[in-house]
């Protein structure tokens, strides 16, 4: 098949990401026919600037072979020539053809108007199991030789390799219909010209052959959502068979080292679960705390009919490395059966009946743009086991969120049991296995959504453990609290009917074709209140859009940082007026509605078409209408004193859309968890690296309303680091810079991270509390560090946090500032990590809502609320951060704090004992390079 290919396959060597900014050094291409290469191109390009180092480490591309290389304007002729009008081919299109068509423009040439096709776009609709898309793992997955990646003619050709290659894998692999389904996406998505020209040759091919092709699709999804371990012995183990000094870890790994710490934490584990007990238990890093819980909850399971134990961890990362690291570490060790199931929450799942009703209605359902995201879930869909949308690495949630509401199971449109695809169903699928596991991994979210809906999707259980604990109180009064935002009506109402005339959808333009052909008394009437409900909605859609468009623009005109609080119902007026219209509206809707319901239920099942669907379609909306009518209620009579309750914005591209939400969350969630929570619980482990302070618990067990249960119910165990911080770390405070609120403070502060990193020359990381003082220093030292060939990394500076980090871990000496997800949750051991600036304490934004009205309340109670809140949380943040620093018993380096209010306040030696480091407080900036240069001349 691979005869039916002409293209020119191209690549480019740039000095940067920056069209305009950056330079071409390299250009490679290679003209293939029918499959075999048969001409090349390669040239340097002479640049009119130093090329930085890294670059020139990265591409090997020397001095002199630039100083004899073409001027641009003469390469860029010379590829003109050499292309002619051939389909081009690159990886990744948007930049190399972006970046030449740049450089055409801007020497006075037209753009390039090939037609082309992008391997990278090939890449993620057809291989969506590997782990990225980047030329390099696509060539290793295709045993394409890149030996020489990163110059331009090598990597063109590995581009035209991968091609060809790839090419013969659809060929083998996908069955013609789904190559058919794909061409007909790509002919009504926009751009996309090569593309449905080259499927299209797929497809003709496939028909012409179709008889003698034997397609045995070789694609395998390895995820799994299930362990099932099922040793062939049986040993009853304790926590000192399996963690002691010859246990059955030391045998397995040959480096173990027995920490008495993990035992410590294991075995009060083990002990809360037989007395059905609480435990708070704060492990410092490098205990092991996972181990330390998974094999007692195993342990205890076996020994108590098989009793389920759920873990909930704050971060997806967290929960996959329980699931796919160490439940098979467990296994492979420990001869005792057992069942583990990852579960995430409903959105991570394809809907079977969505994604079949999408097939069925596509142009009418997704926009031309929104297509080719579409594409990216097609092979995924036909080959997945799990329908767990993270393993498709080619499809991005957040920014293709519109296709993936579209294909993605949720509460509202699921009938359950009674859906027609319950059998097929990945949702009800995994639920079955979690409903039958010892352990079940779930997320924080998920568990607060399962508490305050009756335990309806874990089902009934005693125990639990909380890990990265810490992130539960905030994470808690967010999730527990509500938010309405225009697209939740648009889409509720979208769901129930869309489109114009005869292309309407929607469960009440299927509801009117079913009722049409039925034959059932009132039929009428019922058809009546349908069109009475639609035109309802009609007539009251816009009303939804000039709420949220006015919130947005009060917010705009009066909030700080996208936010507005509402400390008063009388200061916006037309708050009051829009949720009285939206709570008549209701109403309305709800009249029109109910009806339906009671005519349809007094129906003959057999009178009506697919009676019992459309019956709990009108269950569902009934259900609905109650819980934002309920909703709404509340946020037309705030309780302001135990709510904070705020409006914001969320960005969008189009400046007209109605992008104003309104928030209202609870400000204790103490009795919440206590009734919904711990009644029914018993045993609950809290646990994290940071959850005591000065290992006292007190903060936490408030907040969580744990010092609300009876005397020494909820037990308490602090496990320490096995790190000797007094030897792998050292803390300098910079004491003589002035106050973070003084007006010098932000240019001292800068010459000092500068200074720092050019005497440390280690890999150092700056966390900041606010990204204006982020991009402050960003924007001061981009140039400089470029000239020195320093790699400046920034968040929020176009490249990704994890592509942030492994650039990060991968060039020892570069810099990466980051903000505040990145105080936590980083985990960069060795080199690459030496040097720790903290820019200022981080403190919570005292203007935030949710902390203003948080303050508020405890001022109102009588209490400190900085002692009580602010200090407290800035603490246990402060030792988030410094716990970047040291990731293992090797790790060594400096802490370098900017904020003198660790001096100058009262409350500031809390945070210098909060660290088990040295500290050392230099009297001048002198002084602070001559520490760094010892440290690391050392
Ligand atoms: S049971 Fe719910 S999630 Fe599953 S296929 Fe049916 S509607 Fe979709």
């Amino acid at each position: 098949m691979r005869e039916l290919l002409d293209f020119v396959a191209l690549d480019i060597e740039t000095t940067g990401f920056d069209f305009e900014k950056n330079e071409i050094i390299e250009i490679g291409a290679a003209r293939y026919l029918k499959g075999e290469q048969k001409e090349t191109f390669s040239v340097f390009v002479k640049p009119l600037n130093p090329v930085p180092k890294f670059i020139k480490q990265l591409t090997r591309i020397t001095d002199q072979q630039l100083a004899g290389g073409d001027k641009i304007s003469d390469a860029l002729i010379k590829l003109l020539e050499f292309v002619g009008t051939d389909l081009i081919v690159c990886h990744n299109t948007s930049f190399d053809i972006g970046f030449l068509n740049a450089k055409y423009l801007a020497n006075g040439f037209t753009k390039l108007s090939n037609r082309t096709l992008d391997t990278l776009d090939l890449s993620r609709i057809y291989l969506p199991f590997i782990t990225n898309h980047k030329l390099g793992t696509v060539a290793e997955y295709f045993q394409v030789d890149l030996s020489n990646a990163h110059r331009a003619f090598y990597d063109a050709i590995a581009t035209a390799e991968i091609l060809v290659k790839l090419l013969d894998f659809i060929n083998e692999n996908i069955p013609l219909k789904l190559n058919h389904r794909l061409l007909d996406i790509a002919s009504s998505a926009r751009n996309t010209l090569g593309l449905a020209g080259f499927l299209e040759l797929i497809v003709d091919h496939q028909k012409k052959f179709a008889l003698l092709t034997k397609q045995k699709p070789k694609i395998h999804f390895h995820n799994r959502n299930y362990i099932e371990h099922k040793p062939e012995i049986t040993e009853n183990v304790t926590i000192e068979d399996v963690f002691g000094e010859s246990g059955l870890f030391a045998k397995e790994f040959e480096h173990y080292e027995m920490r008495q710490g993990q035992i410590d934490m294991a075995d009060a584990i083990l002990e809360q679960y037989l007395r059905d007990e609480f435990l708070l238990v704060e492990a410092g890093t490098g205990v092991g705390k996972s181990l330390a819980y998974l094999v007692p909850s195993i342990i205890y399971s076996n020994q108590n009919d098989n009793k389920k134990i759920i873990i909930s961890t704050n971060t997806k990362n967290l929960q996959e490395q329980l699931f796919y690291k160490d439940l098979p570490t467990v296994s492979n060790c420990v001869n005792l059966p057992f069942k583990a199931t990852l579960l995430k929450g409903r959105r991570n799942y394809v809907c079977q009946k969505k994604w079949l009703e999408a097939a069925m209605d596509m142009d009418k359902l997704f926009a031309p743009s929104e297509l080719r995201a579409l594409m990216n879930l097609i092979v995924w869909k036909e080959f997945t086991k799990t329908g767990d949308i993270s393993e498709n690495s080619s499809f991005n949630t957040t920014r293709d969120a519109g296709v993936w509401k579209k294909v993605s199971s949720d509460s509202f449109m699921c009938g359950g049991r009674r859906c027609p695809h319950y059998k097929q169903c990945y949702l009800m699928d995994v639920r079955k296995k979690a409903e039958d596991s010892n352990l079940v991994i779930i997320n924080h979210h998920l568990m607060l959504a399962d508490m305050t809906t009756d335990f309806a999707t874990l089902g009934e259980y005693e125990h639990l453990i909380i890990d990265e604990a810490h992130n539960l109180p905030q994470l808690a009064q967010i999730e527990l609290g509500m938010t309405i935002s225009y697209p939740d009506f648009n889409n509720f109402f979208n769901s129930l009917f869309t489109g114009k005339k005869k292309y309407q959808y929607g469960i009440l333009i299927n509801l009117k074709t079913a009722a049409v052909k039925s034959d059932f008394p009132k039929k009428e009437d019922f058809l009546k209140k349908i069109d009475e409900a639609i035109k309802i909605i009609d007539e009251n859609r816009d009303t939804f859009a000039d709420f949220f468009r006015k919130t947005r623009e009060v917010v705009e005109k009066k909030g700080s940082y996208g936010k507005l609080r509402i400390t008063n119902m009388d200061d916006h007026y037309f708050l009051t007026d829009y949720l009285s219209q939206i709570i008549n509206f209701w109403k309305d809707f709800s009249r029109a509605m109910l009806p339906l319901y009671d005519i349809l239920s007094n129906v003959n099942k057999q009178k009506f078409i697919e009676h019992s669907q459309h019956l709990e379609s009108l269950e569902r909306i009934q259900q609905k209408i109650a819980e934002t009518y309920t909703n709404l209620i509340s946020l037309h009579n705030p309780n302001l004193e135990n709510y904070a309750f705020w409006m914001e914005t969320f960005q969008v591209q189009d400046e007209n859309y109605p992008s104003g939400v309104l928030c209202y969350c609870p400000l204790n969630v103490n009795d919440i968890f206590n009734s919904l929570l711990y009644d029914r619980m018993k045993s609950v482990i809290f646990t994290s690296a940071t959850i005591a302070i000065r290992d006292k618990f007190k903060y936490f067990a408030n907040r969580m309303g744990l010092d609300q249960r009876e005397d020494g119910f909820v037990k308490e165990l602090v496990v320490q680091s096995p790190f000797d911080y007094s030897k792998q770390a050292l803390v300098l405070v910079a004491g003589f810079l002035p106050a973070p609120k003084d007006r010098f403070f932000a240019s001292q502060s800068l010459e000092l991270i500068r200074q720092s990193v050019e005497i440390s020359k280690a890999g150092t990381m700056v966390l900041f509390t606010a990204y204006k003082n982020l991009n402050e220093v960003y924007d001061s030292l981009y140039d400089e560090f470029y000239a020195k060939d320093i790699s400046l990394l920034a968040q929020g500076k176009g490249i990704g946090r994890s592509a942030m980090l492994k650039e990060f871990r991968k060039h020892r000496s570069s810099v990466l500032l980051g903000t505040n997800s990145f105080w936590e949750g980083v985990d960069v051991p060795g080199e690459s990590l030496e040097l720790l600036v903290l820019h200022k304490l981080p403190f919570l934004v005292p203007s935030e809502p949710i902390v203003e009205a948080y303050l508020e309340k405890l001022n109102a109670e009588g209490k400190d609320s900085f002692m009580h809140y602010m200090l407290p949380n800035a603490l246990l943040k402060y030792r988030q951060g410094f716990g970047r620093l040291i990731r293992n018993k090797t790790d060594k380096g400096v802490v370098l704090v900017l904020d003198n209010r660790i001096l100058t306040k009262r409350y500031g030696r809390f945070f210098k004992d909060t660290i088990p480091a040295k500290t050392v407080i230099p009297a001048t900036e002198l002084e602070i390079y001559d520490h760094l240069a010892k440290w690391f001349r050392n």
